[in-house]
């Protein structure tokens, strides 16, 4: 099964350690990933093929930004996965249509 080859997410002040984990589950339920706050740590599923593991990895990006600053327990819980998923796959839908603004955010912010 193909390991995530980024072992780390650098969230500007906070590094998380991401891990490749066979057949994941927490709480026994099965998850593509899971983020773990208090051991900086994001767990990606082995099982799931890099693209679908580069999609969990950006959602779980999207829970610690709203952890971060606040919102994580602000977001109605029957929406917070569909809303965290729409971020994401608006966020890699723009990251590869735009190489462009990615390299200006790059250069310039
Ligand atoms: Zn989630």
């Amino acid at each position: 099964m193909p390991k995530m080859p980024i072992t780390q997410i650098d969230f500007g002040g906070e590094k998380y350690t991401v891990k490749s984990v066979d057949n994941l589950s927490v709480d026994g339920t099965t998850l593509s990933g899971h983020i773990k706050h208090g051991q900086h740590t994001i767990e990606l599923d082995i099982q799931e093929c890099i693209g679908q593991q580069t999609c969990t990895l950006m959602h779980e990006c999207i829970h610690y930004m709203l952890m971060a600053h606040g919102y994580a327990d602000r977001i109605v819980p029957d929406c917070k996965e569909g809303l965290i998923d729409t971020i994401a796959i608006g966020m890699i839908t723009l990251i590869k249509r735009n190489p462009n603004l990615i390299g200006l955010i790059q250069e310039q912010v």
